[in-house]
């Protein structure tokens, strides 16, 4: 059998998804932007997407502009404010737990030529996570924009967003957040919430990839970053309208879903039960981030395993079916440990045997019984391996 413990949502297609886009690639073939009728019958289905997704954060439809994802978003928050503001406003305020996507765009405008942006990053404590009373000491005049993602891709640690975007109203400063993790998984009521911008992606809530949206409070100042006709003037290029429909329908079933907490708490408990067993079945195995309940997203488990290398474990899983993917750099030929965990401070050992599980609304209990049979086995493989190589043997 196949086990999907694997970046959250984004492997698990929803057949309602599916079947939409399938139809939209069929039959509505059109340009959004025709007048003719069928492009006006695309653009309806745009429409009524961007309405649904309004729906699911609580917002009008006309403050989200629609993007290839969460990492398009993010650049055209933070480069279209920095450019509606004036050039004292230098500093960005983030944290080093975030994604990528932040965390590598944040240096690349520390080192822009033409307008070089302070960076201030606030410390994180060894769950991953920021406390409020650290920002009033880094908010100045000189503040663009302050940037906290809502909860963490790799631990599931959720952060205090609430106080930060607070204090960040009460001096006029703008807040963003990167909801890619929590929307779709926890409900959302952007407009009731101290928050100018965030940034979300469909593949997270069991939508498309390529698929996303910027939600910008009404009246908030930002300036175009990819000039063009569409998105009232926001955000040029033709609409990927099998992917924004697909988006739509993904955002209703997530609505439904949302409703009952009790399918919430399932996955909960699936999710406690595979940690527990794990840490019971394999010695020396950590939780990276939070484990007070309601401290971490309920669908996440990133474990570290002491003395086995993620990538050689990822491996072996999926040689056995099961998919999972790594805390580290994986992939790059580094042994260098995720810098989330690093900035955790997560001991070099587990760091880099650190494998992130995620479940989703479809996981099932067997897919967590496989998993609590296959993962203790490859990671013993792994370590009596080590154990047995020459360069310990020798050592
Ligand atoms: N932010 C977070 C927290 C994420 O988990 C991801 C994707 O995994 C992104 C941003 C980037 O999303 P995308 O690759 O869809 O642009």
């Amino acid at each position: 059998m196949n086990v999907y413990l694997d970046s959250n949502a984004t492997t698990r297609p929803d057949p309602r998804v599916v079947d939409a886009m399938g139809r939209m690639l069929a039959e509505q073939w059109h340009n959004p932007s025709s007048i003719h009728r069928q492009g006006q019958a695309a653009r309806q289905k745009v429409e009524l997407a961007r309405h649904a997704l309004a729906k699911l954060i609580n917002t009008l439809p006309r403050t989200l502009i629609l993007t290839s994802g969460a990492t398009e978003s993010i650049s055209i928050a933070f480069r279209g404010m920095l450019m509606a503001l004036p050039p004292e406003k230098r500093t960005i305020i983030t944290t080093p737990v975030e994604h990528e996507a932040i965390r590598d765009l944040a240096i690349a405008l520390e080192h822009d030529a033409n307008r070089p942006i302070e960076i201030r990053r606030m410390p994180v404590d060894a769950n991953g996570v920021v406390n409020p009373d650290d920002l009033p000491a880094l908010l100045d005049d000189s503040v663009a924009l302050v940037s906290v993602q809502w909860a963490n891709n790799e631990t599931g640690a959720i952060q205090p967003i609430e106080p930060i975007g607070a204090m960040c109203r009460e001096k006029g400063v703008v807040f963003h957040t990167d909801a890619t993790q929590w929307v779709g998984k926890m409900p959302v009521d952007v407009s009731a919430a101290p928050i100018d911008l965030l940034s979300l992606s469909a593949h997270k809530f069991h939508g498309p990839k390529g698929s996303g949206a910027l939600y910008v409070r009404p009246r908030l100042p930002l300036k175009t970053v990819i000039h063009g006709s569409q998105e009232r003037g926001r955000r040029g290029g033709t609409e990927n309208t099998a992917g924004v429909v697909g988006m739509g329908v993904a955002a209703e079933v997530a609505m439904e879903w949302l409703a009952d907490p009790g399918a919430r708490q399932e996955v909960a408990r699936r999710r406690d039960r595979f940690e527990q067993s794990i840490l019971e079945r394999v010695p020396d195995t950590r939780v990276n981030g939070p484990t007070e309940p309601g401290a971490r997203l309920y669908n996440t488990s990133n474990l570290g395993f002491a003395g086995v290398e993620s990538e050689a474990l990822l491996l072996m899983l999926s040689e056995r079916d099961l998919c999972a993917s790594a805390g580290a750099a994986c992939g790059s030929g580094s042994l260098e440990p995720s810098p989330i965990l690093q900035a955790m401070g997560v001991p070099v050992a587990y760091a880099q045997g650190s494998v992130r599980f995620s479940l989703c609304r479809e996981t099932t209990d067997a897919e967590v019984d496989e998993a609590i049979r296959v993962i203790p086995e490859c990671v013993e493989r792994l370590r009596s391996a080590d154990a047995n190589s020459p360069a310990t043997v020798g050592a």
